[in-house]
């Protein structure tokens, strides 16, 4: 079986992970903004407290947060979580992201900040994000905040400049599924040295050192992955997800789309040997930029285009963080696809604003009929590093 994603872990990873490894978060948190264009990054233990934090350590509370309905739920939640509501707008589906047209009919006077995300690698065209919010802070005569969402797009530049190196915050994830992984974790990268500043105190007045037993959790976890994504195991972890409810309650622990909820270690600090796990994938990650790359322009070139089937477009300076395919009949497809030893994922299958915790928020505007389009249509085609010739050619001939 060909596994829908496989984390790019190896001996070096390992190592660090029974390494000494005092000072890790600092290093890591250097090695980030250096490595993302940024002038400092402050670490979080999940994408989701990092947003959640960067709310509240500006202090927006009780106002709308401008964002895609189209994305990773955790985001909606960090956002009402923090006291805030979120306001959805719809995505173009011509590249998942944020249509930009309905981006300055969803501001208003409450509006104090925007989380523009550039979603499966593909970047959002940033400078007219920018000329938008420029142009309703100087209509409302205060700072709207522009948080750029690259838990998709680690290294995707948009005309030659690094999403998320501009306007005032970046946010990247870093758990297992992310295109690099710091076993969990979630980190903020800064233009401006003060903010960055200023985040990093409040990160150290509300988030707490973890409990002595976290780390030996975390080196589990981590090694339980490595195995569980093993070409000759893999096929038990399908059984232990399909036939057990173990996996399931375990993910369940971390996500869970109906309910505005976030895991119970939210508020601790990203642990070193997370940090150290990251550093080592520092060092990969332009490697896996490229191998994702030159796969979605394999799978473009080679592909059949099958009716009803639209495939991802392939757009310069996007990473493919997934390779994202509409098709007619989606469960159908899985199953067919799983017979023939490729696992298909299903990404994002909901529109935020339809989620049980969000429904009784009005998308006033327009009503993300493509979110909705996209939440029910799309499978996301298997693109890792360490793919290998053979197997990419079986995963072409499968399809
Ligand atoms: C994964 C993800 C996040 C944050 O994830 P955490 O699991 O909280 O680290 C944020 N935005 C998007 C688009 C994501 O996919």
């Amino acid at each position: 079986m060909i596994s829908r994603f496989k984390p790019q872990l190896g001996v070096q990873e390992f190592l660090a992970l029974f390494r000494r490894n005092t000072g890790a978060v600092k290093k890591f948190e250097h090695a980030f903004a250096k490595e993302f264009d940024a002038v400092d990054a402050v670490a979080f233990p999940y994408g989701r407290s990092a947003l959640w934090a960067f709310l509240n350590a500006v202090g927006v509370k009780n106002y709308e947060v401008v964002m895609p309905a189209y994305t990773c739920s955790v985001v909606a939640h960090a956002v009402s979580l923090s006291g805030n509501k979120p306001r959805f707008v719809d995505i173009q589906l011509s590249d998942y992201n944020m249509n930009l047209d309905l981006l300055p009919t969803a501001i208003n006077e409450n509006t104090r900040a925007i989380v523009a995300t550039h979603l499966f690698g593909y970047p959002s065209d940033i400078n007219r994000v920018e000329a938008i919010v420029a142009e309703a802070e100087a209509q409302y005569g205060h700072k709207i905040w522009l948080i750029q969402d690259c838990a998709h797009s680690f290294g995707a530049t948009w005309q030659g400049q690094l999403v998320g190196s501009s306007g005032d915050v970046g946010l990247y994830a870093l758990n297992i599924s992310k295109t690099m992984t710091a076993i969990f974790g979630g980190i903020l990268t800064f233009q401006d040295q003060k903010l960055a500043n200023k985040v990093r105190e409040w990160r150290d007045q509300h988030f707490c050192k973890p409990g002595i037993f976290k780390p030996w959790l975390r080196r589990l976890y981590l090694l339980a992955v490595y195995f569980a994504f093993n070409k000759y195991i893999y096929s038990l972890t399908k059984w232990l997800q399909h036939k057990t409810p173990l996996l399931d309650k375990l993910t369940k622990f971390y996500h869970l789309d109906g309910t505005i909820h976030f895991p119970p270690d939210y508020l601790d600090k990203m642990l070193d040997i997370e940090a150290a796990v990251g550093l080592e994938q520092l060092k990969k990650y332009p490697m896996i930029i490229n191998q994702r790359r030159k796969i979605a322009t394999r799978y473009d070139q080679c592909l059949p285009r099958k009716d009803g089937w639209i495939f991802p477009p392939i757009i310069k300076g996007a990473t493919y963080s997934h390779y994202v395919v509409r098709v007619p009949n989606r469960q159908a497809c899985i199953m067919h696809m799983a017979k023939n030893s490729v696992e298909l994922g299903e990404l994002i299958q909901y529109s935020v604003p339809n989620l049980p915790g969000y429904s009784n928020i009005v998308c006033d505007q327009d009503d993300c009929s493509r979110s909705d389009m996209a939440s029910g249509t799309t499978v996301n085609i298997p693109i890792y590093p360490g793919f290998s010739q053979k197997k990419l050619q079986e995963a072409i001939d499968a399809i």
